[in-house]
């Protein structure tokens, strides 16, 4: 290393405690895993960054539609000393894309791990060994989603539903799947995020977003 580089590396400024994250919504601190991270990208708009992976200047918000609307009126342009051009509908928009495409990725994961159950019979006897499986259910499972083990697990705030049965196949080299579920304590762990993302992205309706 170079002494230029080590100058450098001293005078970057002390990050807050590694856990430690603060809301550009409403200012509380907390958990990293409490908050959506995002990044501003060149043009003054807001990149998710769901993976907490992308470079560049981040600023965290969390999980709650009410941070998230009050990070757009003035959190993240405050965070970031920039304007921010993007809207609440924006946000909603490239968050429910952003989901579907993790958990494209993880589902595909999961299967080539070989810890993915496939079809409502392979699922109805994982469910039944354990309470940590996750399920994602597609869209048009039509009388699946109504049966008792999935049931249950909506009830546990266990279940992912999106994609349709022929999205759902395509991924898992099927014609139709209607629902697969995993116990990979990892992949669940993930699962439960997407999960609290995608409620946060599909309660950002626009219809208020002035409020
Ligand atoms: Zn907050």
């Amino acid at each position: 290393m170079t002494e230029t580089e080590d100058e450098l590396q001293i005078e970057i400024p002390q990050e807050q405690p590694s856990s430690a994250r603060t809301c550009a919504g409403c200012g509380k601190a907390g958990d990293r895993h409490a908050f959506l991270r995002v990044v501003l990208a060149d043009d003054g708009s807001l990149v998710l960054d769901l993976q907490r992976s992308s470079f560049g200047r981040g600023a965290n918000v969390h999980l709650d539609p009410a941070c998230v609307r009050r990070g757009l009126r003035g959190g993240f342009a405050r965070a970031f000393h920039a304007e921010i051009v993007t809207t609440v509908g924006q946000v909603r928009e490239m968050g429910q894309l952003a989901v579907e495409r993790r958990l494209r990725g993880l589902l595909v994961a999961a299967w080539r791990k070989r810890v993915l159950a496939v079809g409502a019979d392979a699922v109805r006897e994982l469910a039944s060994h354990g309470p940590n499986v996750r399920a994602v259910v597609a869209n048009d499972a039509g009388s699946i989603a109504k049966e008792r083990f999935v049931l249950e697990m909506v009830t546990n705030g266990a279940v992912l539903i999106a994609f349709r049965r022929g999205e759902l196949g395509a991924l898992l080299g099927r014609p139709e799947v209607s629902v697969c579920a995993t116990s990979d304590v990892r992949i669940a762990q993930e699962l439960d995020r997407l999960l609290a993302l995608q409620m946060l992205f599909s309660s950002l309706s626009t219809n208020n977003e002035s409020a």
